[in-house]
């Protein structure tokens, strides 16, 4: 059965809607790109069509890419300061002459609507309440729509990265499940991936997870979006991998409208907090 993310989005979406709504002033996300890296200005776009239909506002503050780094600490601080702006995100990836762990650090965490500064990644790791990273939240979020057992079950996620594969098993472990995370040393890899009950795949290679990887059943996690000949491909071999598993989620119409909607109701959290709203 596919998890539709383009769905689950929508309904979750129009709840959200329903309570920015009943505020008098808006929930507001500056967001700053560096550079015309196209998968980012896509990216962005969609960030700003959903908030913008949810009642949010978002401002995109697009700097060129031999942008200086103290123009972007300036910026950062601006809106650190301005209490109407509630939230902050540095659209990753920038130029690699600037330090984005740096600049993410001086983003306030408490205006950090990705959750990747190092003090919501603390909370994460110390089960605290605090913004989680999109993705991830996404992820956990399509799940519970779709009543998806977790407690006690084998999460196998391939990937470890910072923004996704590493806090999403956190998010799991706090969900009772048993959690393997593998990655580009991993060896053996498709032996551990047949124990999988959910199997994450957030690696960045078209249609690296293939049938034999599977175990019949799995509730398999396409996080990966790659470019290929002009369209999105995951890191799942879809076709051949849909008929053996439970649930799966389709690329696109997945996890990335999941990511948006998680985004959007992290600046809604944020808001709250600042604008002192139960
Ligand atoms: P990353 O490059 O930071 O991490 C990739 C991970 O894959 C690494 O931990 C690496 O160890 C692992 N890996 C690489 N080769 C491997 C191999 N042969 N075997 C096992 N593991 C291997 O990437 P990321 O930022 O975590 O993103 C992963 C994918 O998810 C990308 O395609 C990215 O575009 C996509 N993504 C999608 C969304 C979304 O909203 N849908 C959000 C974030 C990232």
């Amino acid at each position: 059965m596919l998890l539709d993310g383009r769905q689950t989005a929508d309904l979750l979406n129009e709840k959200l809607k329903l309570k920015v709504s009943l505020l008098d002033k808006k929930p507001r996300l500056e967001i700053i790109l560096i550079g015309d890296d196209a998968a980012s200005l896509s990216y962005v776009k969609g960030k700003l069509q959903t908030a913008s239909k949810l009642g949010m506002l978002v401002n995109i503050n697009h700097l060129p890419v031999d942008v200086l780094e103290t123009d972007v600490i300036n910026l950062i601080n601006k809106f650190n300061h301005d209490k109407d702006v509630n939230g902050i995100l540095l659209q990753l990836p920038i130029p690699k002459k600037l330090n984005s762990d740096k600049l993410i650090e001086l983003i306030d965490y408490k205006k950090d609507v990705d959750g990747f500064h190092t003090m919501n990644q603390g909370l994460l790791f110390q089960k605290k309440e605090g913004i989680r990273p999109a993705t991830p939240l996404g992820i956990m979020m399509l799940l519970e729509h779709y009543n998806i057992p977790i407690e006690g079950k084998h999460v196998v996620i391939i990937g470890r990265s910072q923004i996704v594969g590493a806090p999403l098993a956190k998010m799991f472990l706090d969900k009772n499940a048993t959690v393997t995370i593998t990655h580009s040393r991993t060896k053996n890899l498709s032996y551990i991936t047949n124990q999988a009950d959910i199997l994450v795949a957030a690696i960045g290679k078209p249609k690296f997870v293939t049938k034999d990887m599977v175990k019949v059943g799995a509730v398999v996690i396409d996080v990966g979006i790659n470019r290929v000949d002009g369209k999105l491909i995951g890191d799942v071999d879809f076709k051949h991998v849909e008929p053996i598993a439970s649930y799966i989620t389709p690329v696109p119409k997945g996890v990335g409208p999941m990511t948006i909607c998680a985004l959007a109701h992290n600046l809604y959290k944020l808001y709250s907090e600042q604008e002192k709203i139960k």
